[in-house]
């Protein structure tokens, strides 16, 4: 697999003074209070803070899937408010990947099939996908499981392949919502490494949310969200 192509764009997301509100009732709730944060390409962050800290809600604006309320978001030098919504959707498609505390896989299909579906949704063949499909689950350690159900995998087995599927498009950035809030100690330090080395690999910005101060250790940079204000850690 080739190393991520960053179009000669250094940082993949930027995002400057950023706010988040949301009404409850009559109350407005600013969760985010004025964040700036670039990710760099190839870069590999960890944002640490307690639940409710709005951890969730500034991944989901710095993933376009949601608009911030005011301050800017740049996905590879587009700010994603200027965008209609299916140019964010494609904007999300070609530069992102996903990664979330449950796998979403989906469970009917085997682990070959969950990975190559971003592809074949793209419209590669059926050759391409399943040949990216394989090739990329190999990376991620398996190559014996490609035709499980993900019912019949690991818990930590079905994170790589959740990881394998969220990298197969060769995204410049992957964003993972507590990846191993779900899982022991010992398989989240190996799913750690895994995300480590395929960024070493293939040069993709890993933006990684954790509770887990030692697995966040692993990272370039960690960032703390304390009442939706972020610093260095
Ligand atoms: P974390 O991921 O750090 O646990 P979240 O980003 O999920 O925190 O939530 C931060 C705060 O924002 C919480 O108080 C939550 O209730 C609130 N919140 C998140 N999403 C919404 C929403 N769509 N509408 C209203 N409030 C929300
Ligand atoms: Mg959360």
């Amino acid at each position: 697999m080739t190393e991520t192509d960053n179009n000669g764009i250094d940082k993949v997301i930027a995002c400057e003074n950023l706010t988040k509100r949301f009404k409850e009732g009559k109350l407005d709730v600013e969760v985010l209070k004025g964040i700036s944060l670039d990710i760099s390409a190839g870069e590999k962050i960890a944002i640490v803070g307690s639940s409710g800290s709005g951890k969730s809600t500034l991944l989901h604006i710095l993933g376009g899937l949601d608009l911030p309320t005011e301050g800017t978001v740049h996905v590879m030098g587009k700010n994603i408010a200027k965008l209609s919504d299916k140019e964010r959707g494609d904007l999300r498609n070609q530069s992102l990947g996903f990664i979330y505390q449950f796998h979403h896989l989906l469970p009917e299909f085997t682990a070959l099939e969950n990975v190559a579906m971003p592809l074949l949704i793209r419209g590669s063949s059926t050759t391409e996908a399943s040949s990216k499909a394989s090739d990329i689950l190999n990376k991620v350690g398996l190559s014996e499981r490609l035709s499980h159900k993900p019912g019949q995998l690991s818990g930590g087995e079905r994170q790589r392949a959740a990881i394998a599927r969220a990298l197969v498009t060769n995204p410049n950035a992957v964003l993972a919502d507590e990846p191993t809030g779900n899982l022991d100690h010992k398989t989240a330090l190996q799913i750690f490494d895994l995300m480590q080395s395929l960024n070493q690999e293939m040069q993709t910005a890993f933006v990684i949310v954790t509770h887990d101060m030692q697995l966040a250790e692993k990272m370039d940079k960690i960032y703390s969200l304390v009442d939706g204000r972020l610093s260095n850690y």
